[in-house]
């Protein structure tokens, strides 16, 4: 059987890393894995880990190592990822990527490709503020991707919200927290050879366009 393609995303919060991965698994026939939606997931179920995840969640603060790995470590083993997964949100932190090499080993493949997707600070804190989410899992934007009616999702009528950790008090400290713990995965990444940069400040179109040529041109996907 072919090895299995794994393609983490990087960038800071704000970047589009979600926006690009629920496309890009799409196109490359890939599943999504979104540590932060896996959190959120048992938030709402209201389990355990949801609970220990919230409190830190809340604050723009990462969850501690140890329950993000096994948490992802479980989901990546499920079988709907035997062919692969577009990573969005792990690994934030070295021990993570760490971790990340171990698990992949154990599944029989590696990190294919890291496509990071920069976007100036000034940028995250809006697009962040801006940021209405469906119960479906769909993203809006107040000012870059209305939907048709403010605060009502465009394919099932119910009513948006925002992510309790996109107000302003959280949004601050959550790219700080970045900049701090996530940001040196960019230069680990790039010293393996499979970084490649992405403009992230134009339309979702045109990011996603730029990745899937970067992603064919390196790896050969
Ligand atoms: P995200 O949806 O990726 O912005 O993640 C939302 C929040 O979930 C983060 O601010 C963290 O509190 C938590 N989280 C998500 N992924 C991780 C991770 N890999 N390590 C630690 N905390 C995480």
């Amino acid at each position: 059987m072919a090895k299995p393609t794994y393609i983490v995303m990087l960038g800071p919060p704000g970047a589009g890393k979600g926006t690009q991965a629920k496309v890009l698994a799409k196109k490359l026939n890939l599943t999504h894995v979104s540590s932060g939606d896996l959190f959120r997931e048992n938030l709402n179920n209201k389990t355990e880990l949801g609970r220990l995840a919230q409190s830190y969640m809340s604050k723009g603060e990462l969850v501690p190592d140890d329950v993000t790995i096994a948490m992802v470590e479980e989901r990546l083993s499920r079988t709907d990822c035997v062919g692969g997964a577009v990573l969005d949100g792990f690994p934030r932190t070295p021990a993570q990527a760490g971790a990340l090499d171990a698990i992949l080993n154990g599944l029989g493949g590696e990190v294919n490709i890291v496509p990071y997707i920069s976007v100036p600070a000034k940028v995250l804190v809006d697009r962040l503020g801006g940021r209405w989410m469906s119960h479906s899992g769909r993203v809006y934007h107040a000012l870059n991707n209305p939907p048709k009616v403010k605060w009502i999702d465009d394919v099932d009528g119910s009513p948006l919200y925002q992510r309790e950790d996109d107000k302003p008090e959280t949004v601050q400290r959550r790219i700080d927290v970045y900049l701090e713990q996530t940001s040196p995965l960019i230069e680990h990444y790039r010293s393996l050879g499979l970084l490649v940069e992405i403009d992230g400040t134009d339309d979702i179109e045109s990011v996603t366009a730029d990745i899937l040529e970067a992603i064919t041109g390196a790896a050969g996907l």
